[in-house]
């Protein structure tokens, strides 16, 4: 079996290239379909989403722009701990419909604290796709509007995601 040896790790082939093309595809046609006169504003989420995010544009028809995101925490000066900072965003997003793309989704609540951003700005709509989505780990009550392919819960790497910096770099998805 084929097999990818990241740092202290060996992980197993998952869902090949041909396989995550093929699903891109069809996301591609069915945010054409839906969103093909809105103007979307494409929000892809650093890093992971990044190859994601390329491959997915370059299948869209429809006029549209894209910009890159990050979520940060840090240490506030106040009692309640950690802040979220949302990074990279320049553009004016009220009245704008923007589309999140994700490389994964898991418990939910990377992009629960990205929606309570999105919220105060006043966006017309927001929408989320996801490349992947692990129905059994997820915690979070947004919708997804666009899944590709869902999965196990167990960690995966490859095709922009990580583990511990390295793995993104493959351009097919394997898992533990
Ligand atoms: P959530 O907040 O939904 O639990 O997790 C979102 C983030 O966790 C993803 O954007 C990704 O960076 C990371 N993540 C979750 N599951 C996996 C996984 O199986 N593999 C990798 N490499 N990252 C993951």
């Amino acid at each position: 079996m084929d097999t990818l040896k990241v740092l202290d790790k060996t992980f197993v082939s998952f869902i090949p290239h041909l396989k995550i093309q093929e699903t891109i595809a069809k996301m591609a046609a069915d945010l054409d379909r839906d969103m093909f006169d809105d103007d979307p504003l494409f929000l892809a989420v650093l890093n992971g989403s990044f190859i994601f995010a390329a491959d997915l544009f370059k299948q869209i028809k429809m006029p549209a722009r894209i910009s890159f995101v990050k979520m940060a925490s840090y240490m506030g000066t106040g009692s309640s701990g950690k802040v979220d900072q949302l990074i990279g965003l320049q553009e004016v997003i009220t009245g704008k419909n923007i589309v999140i793309i994700e490389d994964i989704i898991d418990t939910g609540l990377t992009l629960t604290k990205l929606l309570d951003h999105l919220d105060g700005m006043r966006p017309a709509s927001v929408k989320i796709v996801t490349l992947l989505y692990k129905p059994d780990a997820f915690k979070a009550n947004f919708k997804i509007d666009y899944i590709g392919i869902e999965i196990p819960n167990n960690f995966v790497v490859g095709y922009g995601l990580d583990y511990n910096g390295y793995g993104r770099n493959s351009k097919d998805i394997y898992t533990l």
